[in-house]
């Protein structure tokens, strides 16, 4: 007998109709002999529409009534899920973060798990019970609801399968695993048959929402097998797996792209030693994370710095910057939402060179602009303007032949 976690999102989860087909496919492993644990995210739209509620109350929720709010969408499918399953003629039972219990830190809104109780699901699962939890939610030390931060049931999902010791983790979502790229933006898009810890943090970081990148992190810490695919479909997905599964590493495994950052400069920033501290100091102790930096050398005295700041922290990094310029005598402050970065990821390029500069030639011949990079041993990223992300993800896919079954590597060393 099998202790199987899966998790379906807001889409598999958006309608009545869909709850209940949700439900029918998890009958059908409860009928092969499996304990059944679900996570649910809330319907489609739902986080969306209250965070659109909360502000249209208060300029900046408070973020312990934002969990309290957002909390709610999941409480919803997994209420409506469990008596789906009783209809059906099964027992089911719903329980929310603080019923099993998770438990998690005191950081409203982004909250870690510190840590899962198993002994209620255990008991509920005694009694041949599917058990559905929601996901993205938790409970702090003091009792407060907590959440974990948009897209966290995967979160969920994962850290219930290692505190269970589940036997497979299942991830359903709208597409059929993951991907060369977003099938959504780039028809040619190959679904991969298994991708490594590793790939999969470096694509989830870079944009690709397909798993969120904490559950990637823990799944890798605790050597949770994942598996993500279809809640439409029976076909078998994408698996998650150690580096040493995979027998055959890919030069390029993905391009990614994100449209959630914007790029701030400070121009004549004068050259000094401890100049970079006053300005990223008051940054970081605003909870502002810098991802991108770049600093030009110029004449010695004075030189341009830019970096890149969540889009959501932009006006805030800006109100800061424009005070710190002062201080530091920079001449001015100037920013732009209207970015994306294009990333493209693979293990293989830790022995092969010259993937960077293949990059620049194809974003150079479709005339996009390249206006930061940032590099790592397995990936490169670009932040160009906005408007040409869809063409500069379909052009990569294409030059680097991510539709076909193996993409060319040429040995280089
Ligand atoms: P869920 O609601 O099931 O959690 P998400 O919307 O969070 O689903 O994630 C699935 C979506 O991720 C897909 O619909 C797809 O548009 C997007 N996506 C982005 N990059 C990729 C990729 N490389 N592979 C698969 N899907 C991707
Ligand atoms: N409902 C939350 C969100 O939309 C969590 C999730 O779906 O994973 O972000
Ligand atoms: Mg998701």
């Amino acid at each position: 007998m099998a202790l199987i976690v899966q998790k379906f999102g807001g889409t598999s989860v958006g309608s009545t109709e869909k709850i209940k087909a949700v439900a029918q496919r998890v009958i059908k492993n409860h009928k092969a002999g499996n304990r059944m644990v679900v996570v649910l995210s809330a319907m489609s739209g739902e986080t969306d529409r209250l965070t659109g509620l909360a502000n249209d109350i208060q300029r900046i929720p408070n973020s312990r009534e934002m969990d309290m709010l957002l909390a709610t969408g999941e409480q919803v499918t997994v209420a409506l899920f469990a008596m789906a399953v009783k209809e059906a003629g099964y027992d089911a039972v719903s329980l929310l973060g603080d019923q099993v219990a998770i438990h998690t830190d005191n950081m409203h809104t982004k909250a870690r798990i510190d840590s899962i109780d198993p002994e209620n699901i255990s008991k509920y699962l005694d009694q041949n019970k599917i058990v559905t939890i929601a996901g993205f939610q938790g409970v702090a030390d003091n009792g407060d609801i907590t959440t974990l931060g948009r897209g966290g049931s995967d979160t969920t999902a994962v850290a219930l399968a290692a505190a269970l010791q589940a036997d497979a983790c299942e991830i359903f979502t709208d597409v059929e695993g993951v991907y060369t790229t977003d099938p959504n933006v780039c028809a040619q898009a190959k679904k991969i048959d298994y991708i490594s810890y590793d790939e999969m943090l470096e694509l989830a970081s870079l944009g690709a929402k397909v798993l969120d990148i904490r559950s990637v992190g823990l799944a890798k810490r605790f050597s949770v097998p994942v598996h993500v695919r279809s809640t439409f479909s029976e076909n078998i997905g994408t698996w998650v797996v150690e580096e040493e599964k995979i027998m055959e590493s890919m030069l390029v495994s993905g391009i990614t792209y994100s449209k959630k950052e914007a790029r701030i400069t400070i121009k004549k920033v004068p050259d000094q030693p401890g100049v970079a501290a006053k300005i990223f100091l008051p940054i970081s102790d605003a909870g502002i994370l810098v991802d991108m930096i770049i600093q030009n050398t110029t004449d010695g005295q004075l030189t341009d710095m830019t970096f890149t700041v969540p889009r959501n922290d932009y006006q805030r990094a800006m109100d800061i910057l424009q005070n710190v310029a002062k201080d530091i005598k920079a001449d001015s402050v100037s920013g732009d939402k209207d970015i994306a970065k294009v990333s493209i990821v693979g293990v293989g390029m830790r022995n092969h060179t010259g993937i960077a500069s293949t990059m620049f030639q194809i974003l150079a011949k479709e005339g996009i602009n390249m206006m930061m990079v940032s590099t790592s041993e397995i990936k490169v990223s670009c932040i160009i303007a906005e408007k040409y992300t869809e063409l500069a993800v379909r052009t990569l896919h294409d030059a680097f032949a991510l539709d076909k079954d193996n993409a060319p590597i040429e040995e280089t060393e």
